[in-house]
């Protein structure tokens, strides 16, 4: 079977600052992937690669079997145009460490929009599928509510179902509960492990280590551009191989 991510040998750099340097790594379809390391070790760098908000200077990147930004023929490479790129872009639902909802737009409305402005389905259906992942993200009752007018917490729920919204194959959730009071964060893991279960392929960078513990397949520490280490979550985090692993985790856990 493909990988749903494959990266090999993947660099980054803005300008002189060489922020990825030869990554290396696979996720497989179905599959809770957790990426943890330092700030300012690339993790967001590398999301957004895969994202295509950002261009990759070397190696491969590719997505469910396609290059990432290239569409490949015979062994020529040929870039993908605008067009193509947002077409690939439906296909990945991104959470961020900010909500990032529409402000003058309900719940509803906000899970609503991309189907409808992107997709061209139904006012009809689209909110027939946003009432029911409004409901999947146990916030049936807030439709109708503003932004301002949820927790942190629930305008996370919120920002999920609208990712979910487009049907993606691929869900990427940039430190998720990293903005959240300690106390809204749970709900939040309790939508991702439901997600998780569903058989959602999920890559998840995060500081919660009980939730890569409990709920990840596979665990990639890395530090300053580089996979220092990788495995099953609770070989990682019980045993870790390497120093700066293991001086990482003891100051997360
Ligand atoms: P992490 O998510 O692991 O904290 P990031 O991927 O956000 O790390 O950032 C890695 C490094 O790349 C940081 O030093 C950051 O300043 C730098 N960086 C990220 N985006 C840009 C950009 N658009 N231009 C210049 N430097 C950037
Ligand atoms: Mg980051």
């Amino acid at each position: 079977m493909n990988a749903m991510v494959k990266a090999e040998g993947v660099h980054k750099s803005f300008g002189a600052a060489h922020i990825l340097k030869g990554i290396d790594l696979e996720v497989a379809p179905r599959e809770v992937f957790c990426l943890i390391g330092p700030s300012g070790s690339g993790k967001s760098t590398f999301l957004r690669c895969i994202n295509h908000l950002e261009k990759i200077n070397a190696g491969r990147l590719s997505v469910d079997g396609e290059l990432v930004g290239y569409r490949q023929k015979g062994d020529k490479l040929y870039e993908l145009k605008d067009s193509e790129v947002a077409l690939k872009r439906r296909d990945i639902g991104m959470v961020f460490q900010r909500f990032n909802l529409f402000p003058h737009m309900t719940a509803l409305a906000n899970v609503m929009e991309a189907p409808m402005q992107v997709k061209g389905v139904s006012k009809s259906v689209a909110r027939e599928r946003a009432l029911k992942l409004l409901d999947r993200v146990g916030l049936a009752d807030k439709a109708g509510n503003y932004p301002s007018q949820l927790s942190g917490g629930q305008q996370q729920r919120v920002a999920i179902a609208r990712a979910l919204a487009m049907e993606p194959k691929l869900m990427l959730f940039d430190e998720p509960t990293s903005a959240l009071d300690p106390e809204l964060v749970g709900d939040v893991l309790d939508v991702m492990r439901g997600l998780a279960e569903d058989g959602m392929t999920m890559i998840v960078v995060t500081h919660e280590m009980g939730f890569a513990r409990e709920v990840g397949d596979a665990l990639v520490f890395m530090d300053n551009g580089v996979v220092v280490e990788s495995g099953h979550p609770r070989d990682v985090l019980t045993n870790p191989q390497h120093d700066r692993t293991k001086s990482f985790l003891s100051k997360v856990l």
